[in-house]
């Protein structure tokens, strides 16, 4: 027959179900991510210098990046041609976006990066620059 285990056991799922929910309806509703969270990069081509500095910094040697001469024959200096990051080794340690001298390159709050194909991890220029939603707040 049933013990008193069974009716504690009972008694302690009744009192949690008046408590207040600790789980997500993940994936139907985005889980929001702290502030200072470290998500994948958006990336600004017009801001960008073409310094290098955020490739030559890059741990896991995960951004190509080319540079074309300026259009703008009064302009000194190169614009950003095409820019790439390999989010199958990219470990978000944020290392790019610190030493950016223009914020062309920053940290967001997004994290959706699941596929079917790691082909889909290399990501260009014009996704970078279109993943511009949950900027972090610092650097709107
Ligand atoms: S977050 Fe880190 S690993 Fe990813 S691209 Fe930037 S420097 Fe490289
Ligand atoms: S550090 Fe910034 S400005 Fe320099 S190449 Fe990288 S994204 Fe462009």
């Amino acid at each position: 027959m049933w013990g008193t285990g069974f009716f504690k056991g009972l008694g302690f799922t009744l009192k949690q179900l008046k408590e207040p929910k600790v789980t997500y309806k993940y994936p139907d509703e985005p889980v929001i991510m702290p502030k200072r969270f470290r998500g994948i990069q958006h990336f600004e081509p017009d801001k960008c210098i073409v310094c290098n500095q955020c490739a030559r910094i890059c741990p896991t040697g995960c951004i190509t990046l080319v540079g074309k001469p300026n259009p703008d024959p009064e302009k000194k200096g190169k614009v950003i041609d095409t820019y790439d990051i390999n989010f199958e080794i990219c470990i978000l340690c944020d290392l790019c976006t610190e030493v950016c001298p223009t914020e062309a390159i920053v940290m967001s709050n997004n994290y959706e990066l699941a596929t079917y194909s790691r082909d889909n991890l290399l990501k260009d220029l014009k996704w970078l620059d279109n993943n511009n939603q949950n900027v972090r707040e610092e650097n709107h």
